[in-house]
């Protein structure tokens, strides 16, 4: 009889175990979305009031997940509010709308300095040679679980939604690109064909891309996207979301393939973006 106890008991764990946290999930997910917050994205990031209403309601329920399951803490000094928490996770959770999405499974904790911070680098080149030094950096994404982010950055780059950098949808494309096992440009893509198309499209960009860095020819990229083709997917991300209409315009093919694996078409909402910018540029230098 104790036997038969002591087994119901564990059962009754292992399976509280395993319902307790999903509920949890789903109790943050179907709350509601706190007006704070949505004056939060309504200051902080240009693109929040553009989107149609479904993504906006998607939004919302990745933020809601995304801080359920997230943990943030300062460095350098900084103290974690919700205003930090609600930008930088409703700007990383752009990257999900339309998807089937675990949200960035593997990351855990998200390390956010006031401004860009010093890290020493220890690095081999092809000939072995270890060389140390220190380097200055806005944002860095770990396999491990972890990104860092400079706060002003961030802010930065959510205010201002149409000059093509954004550290968080960078460090971001890192962290699903992780998701394929290694972080090399190609994150998990649905099929052969998918990939096929993915390499061919991608390796024919970044090597165009490497010939304007290599020549110093201005480009709709960022030079830094000719680093390595990790790099190369994190910045064509952002010119994906930043720069949808010229992107189309000039890298056809490669619009294309991001289009269908971020599942949104940003030009339906972009132009409304770029004119509410322009019109608090003409409101800035009227000020002068
Ligand atoms: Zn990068």
């Amino acid at each position: 009889m104790g036997y038969w106890i002591f087994v119901a008991l564990a059962l009754a764990a292992i399976a509280a175990a395993l319902v307790v946290p999903h509920y949890r999930l789903k109790k943050a997910i179907d709350a509601p979305f706190p007006d704070e917050w949505v004056g939060i994205l309504g200051r902080n990031n240009a693109v929040y009031q553009r989107l149609p209403q479904d993504l906006r309601h998607q939004l919302h329920k990745l933020v809601r997940q995304f801080l359920h399951q997230k943990h943030f803490s300062g460095a350098g000094g900084l103290e974690i509010d919700d205003e930090i928490r609600v930008t930088i996770a409703a700007e990383a959770c752009l990257l999900l709308l339309n998807r089937k999405t675990n949200v960035y499974p593997a990351l855990r904790y998200i390390i956010v300095y006031p401004a860009a911070f010093i890290v020493d680098r220890e690095e081999i080149d092809e000939a072995g040679v270890v060389s140390k030094g220190r380097a200055d950096l806005l944002g860095e994404s770990w396999s491990n679980g972890k990104v860092i982010l400079a706060w002003d950055d961030v802010l930065h780059g959510s205010r201002n939604f149409v000059d093509g950098e954004n550290v968080v949808l960078h460090e971001f494309a890192h962290q699903l690109d992780s998701e394929s096992g290694s972080v090399n440009g190609a994150p998990i893509l649905a099929g052969v064909n998918g990939l096929r198309t993915w390499a061919t499209t991608f390796s024919g960009e970044f090597d165009e891309l490497q010939k304007d860095a290599w020549h110093g020819k201005r480009s709709l990229l960022d030079h830094y996207g000719a680093t390595n083709p990790a790099e190369f997917f994190a910045v064509a991300t952002e010119t994906f979301f930043e720069k949808p209409a010229q992107m189309a315009k000039h890298h056809a093919e490669l619009f294309e393939v991001l289009k269908g694996y971020y599942r949104v078409d940003p030009r339906e909402w972009h132009a409304q973006v770029v004119s509410a910018q322009a019109g608090v540029r003409v409101k800035g230098q009227s000020k002068k």
